[in-house]
């Protein structure tokens, strides 16, 4: 099954001064590979519908670390339809995180993901994020407990990590998530 994306590459600006963007629609298309990689153990596919850089976004540098906040004002400036809205932003300081956004639905079919130094660990982050869009909550793991050694390769660990793995059990939530039957899974 494939589901549709909106890509919005999103400049940040202060105080009208924009700043050079790292994401580009090349950027993207190559992270998106890396995306679907990772999803293809549950078979879902994601396309870019649409990819268009937006305008600047206007916020002070510190006001950019609160994660669903930041996707609000993101989501406010476009009506949802009938795909997911990606917002592709430059990388944000003390902010390891994408968020989420319940502005008109629960959760908001929309994302950000911030820019991280390369196509893969940018492609992973967005991966996560599209995990959580899809019910799936983080692993937590308990580093003194060696079997549980193995989910530290796990795509929904915490933070900034490497893991792309999913268990048979997030490939089954993922499947089954309004997200997806949405989109007609
Ligand atoms: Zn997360």
């Amino acid at each position: 099954m494939s589901i549709p994306l909106k890509i919005y590459i999103t400049p940040f600006a202060e105080k009208g001064v924009r700043e050079p963007e790292k994401w580009s629609s090349d950027a993207a298309k190559k992270a998106l590979n890396v995306v679907n990689t990772i999803w293809s153990k549950a078979k879902i596919t994601f396309v870019i519908n649409n990819s268009l850089i937006d305008k600047p976004l206007d916020m002070a540098k510190s006001a950019r670390n609160n994660d669903q906040r930041l996707l609000d004002v993101l989501s406010s400036r476009h009506d949802p339809d009938n795909a997911v809205h990606i917002y592709l932003v430059n990388p944000i300081e003390n902010l390891a995180a994408g968020g989420s956004s319940y502005l008109h639905s629960d959760p908001e079919p929309a994302s950000f993901v911030q820019w991280y130094g390369n196509d893969f660990a940018s492609g992973r982050a967005w991966a996560h994020e599209l995990g959580h869009l899809m019910s799936l909550d983080h692993v937590e793991i308990d580093y003194a407990d060696e079997k549980q050694a193995a989910l530290r390769s796990n795509l929904m660990t915490k933070g900034l990590s490497v893991g792309s793995d999913l268990t048979d059990q997030q490939i089954a939530t993922a499947k089954g998530s309004k997200l997806v039957k949405r989109f007609g899974g």
